[in-house]
């Protein structure tokens, strides 16, 4: 049961998107800045996106007449402008995904404002204006939800509080937040990469892809929104990109669906809200001003 559901167009039963965030190896220069030009590993693995992976997804995209959403960070849309440029070309949303994939609580609001801004001009250069946001590794602050209202921004999508999409209001403005969530990253169940310090047992395409898929069936009987959160160079690797072409194929055939861009869902969700077509959840920023004050050794009322 989905307590406030949204009618999507056409009478779709479910709304999906696959977005991929496509990192390359700025993962390894922002990790380890001091030596990151030499690990040549991790450099390649992370280049498997732009020069491997994201052709590979766009063909299939291009097949199935679907537009999807990717996130970019800013550094690598001037290192891989190829790659980016593909993506427009075929019509995809790139979304602002900071610079050099820094993790906005690691920096000053003034440090923070000066990676935004310099991924947004990255952006400009290949002729792409973003209108949604995913923080690096989720961890979005309520510094950036000001920046986001200030710079114009329609969505966010970082946060996990809900299965579909809801409006997230604060004092500067409101924002669409497009939720994720780890059950739908392919980080879990695909990712090793000891220099970040990220290691887990690799799964086979098929056990790591199932659980995508059981989410998809929840979400197309309760009416909901089935949104992947992938990386070209883990879920566009080739056995696992095979599975997902063959699912995606049966279920562009056999079901009810909606595939669109976030930005797409986002203006969808805002227009069903000020039409009061239906109630879309409101939440509100800040949650907190300050961390609670718990005192140690005391519980409840007792
Ligand atoms: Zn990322």
């Amino acid at each position: 049961m989905i307590q406030y559901p949204i009618p999507w167009p056409n009478g779709a039963r479910c709304a999906c998107a696959i977005t991929f965030d496509m990192d390359a190896d700025s993962l390894i220069h922002i990790s380890r800045p001091k030596d990151s030009h030499n690990r040549l590993y991790p450099i390649s693995m992370g280049q498997y996106g732009p020069m491997v992976a994201v052709p590979r997804i766009l063909e299939t995209y291009r097949r199935f007449g679907l537009k999807q959403s990717f996130f970019v960070p800013g550094w690598c849309i001037e290192r891989y402008p190829g790659a980016v440029e593909a993506m427009l070309e075929g019509g995809h949303e790139v979304g602002h995904h900071g610079y050099l994939h820094e993790d906005p609580t690691a920096h000053s609001h003034d440090e923070q404002v000066d990676w935004f801004d310099r991924a947004l001009a990255a952006h400009r250069q290949v002729g792409n204006t973003p209108r949604g946001y995913r923080a690096p590794v989720y961890n979005i602050t309520q510094g950036v939800t000001d920046l986001l209202l200030e710079r114009g921004f329609a969505y966010d999508s970082s946060l996990m509080g809900d299965d579909i999409p809801y409006l997230l209001d604060t004092a500067a403005g409101s924002l669409v937040e497009v939720p994720v969530h780890w059950g739908t990253d392919d980080w879990p169940p695909f990712a090793h990469y000891d220099e970040i310090g990220y290691l887990m047992p690799v799964k086979s395409p098929s056990s790591g892809l199932a659980a995508f898929f059981e989410e998809f069936e929840a979400h197309y009987e309760a009416g909901g929104f089935w949104h992947c959160i992938w990386h070209p160079f883990l879920t566009g690797r080739l056995a696992r990109w095979r599975q997902v072409e063959t699912w995606l194929e049966s279920i562009l055939e056999s079901r009810d669906v909606w595939f669109a861009t976030l930005g797409e869902i986002a203006d969808h969700v805002r227009s069903i809200s000020e039409a009061g077509e239906g109630t879309v959840r409101r939440d509100s920023l800040p949650y907190y001003t300050e961390p609670p004050s718990v005192t140690a050794g005391r519980r409840g009322n007792g």
